[in-house]
């Protein structure tokens, strides 16, 4: 399930460049302006009979179609904290490209994180994972994990999976997708497995090189295409 409490994003590194949620390709008029959704207080919204709508022991993807630490959200983030506090009962996923923006945007009672909040660190590229990932580690969280997304090109996060719990890699959706070569998914993939993480190949992207001949695939196939190849851990299939 996703939960986005806002909504709107623009561009903060080379992996947004085909994001369809800003830009041209929008869905949405104005997707850039960051607004309240009307989803804002879903977990903890409750039925006539005082019953969350949403029962418990749910995983909640939540601002994957905007960023959780966008400053535009700054005013908003100390009552979302509030509602994941509330429900312990429930995982949040949160992804983000702003990971330097983690220790302006944390609840006075953080502490060394809640134990229901995952948090993931996107990184697309070396030059990004070399500058996010060390910072992501200094920071105090619970459950960490790394989505290479849109992976562009080969990534050594070997140096950056000591406290990581899992980590993803996927290639680029949509019409201008760069291509995602399998190798280097694989190579992430072995950097997990001697550091004894869990890794998730999540999507093909659309355009996908494998043994050197390169395909175009089909936008509803690229998850079930990356889960045939057969290389997930997994031991990581329940948060991820
Ligand atoms: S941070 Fe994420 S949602 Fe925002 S523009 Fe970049 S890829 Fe899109």
């Amino acid at each position: 399930m996703n939960w986005e409490p806002w909504t709107g994003c623009y561009k903060i590194s080379d992996g947004c460049t085909n994001c369809y949620f800003y830009g041209p390709n929008a869905k949405r008029h104005d997707q850039g302006e960051v607004v309240k959704t009307d989803k804002f207080d879903w977990p903890v919204r409750t039925n006539k009979k005082g019953e969350y709508n949403i029962k418990g022991d749910k995983i909640l993807a939540t601002c994957f179609a905007t960023d959780f630490f966008l400053p535009e959200a700054d005013g908003w983030r100390a009552e979302v904290w509030a509602m994941i506090k509330e429900r312990q009962d429930i995982d949040f996923l949160i992804l983000t490209k702003r990971i330097d923006r983690f220790m302006v945007s944390l609840p006075r009672d953080w502490g060394d994180g809640y134990e229901n909040v995952n948090i993931g660190c996107t990184v697309e590229n070396q030059e990004r994972a070399d500058y996010r990932l060390p910072l992501f580690l200094s920071y105090p969280i619970k459950r960490r994990f790394i989505a290479c997304s849109p992976l562009l090109e080969p990534i050594d996060i070997s140096p950056y999976l000591h406290g990581v719990h899992h980590v993803t890699a996927g290639g680029e959706t949509g019409r201008a997708a760069r291509e995602c070569d399998y190798d280097w998914v694989l190579q992430i993939r072995e950097q997990c497995a001697k550091a004894d993480v869990t890794f998730w190949f999540k999507n093909t992207g659309a355009v996908f090189k494998r043994d050197g001949v390169v395909e175009r695939i089909n936008p509803f196939k690229e998850t079930t295409v990356a889960k045939e190849l057969g290389i997930n851990d997994l031991r990581g299939k329940r948060l991820f």
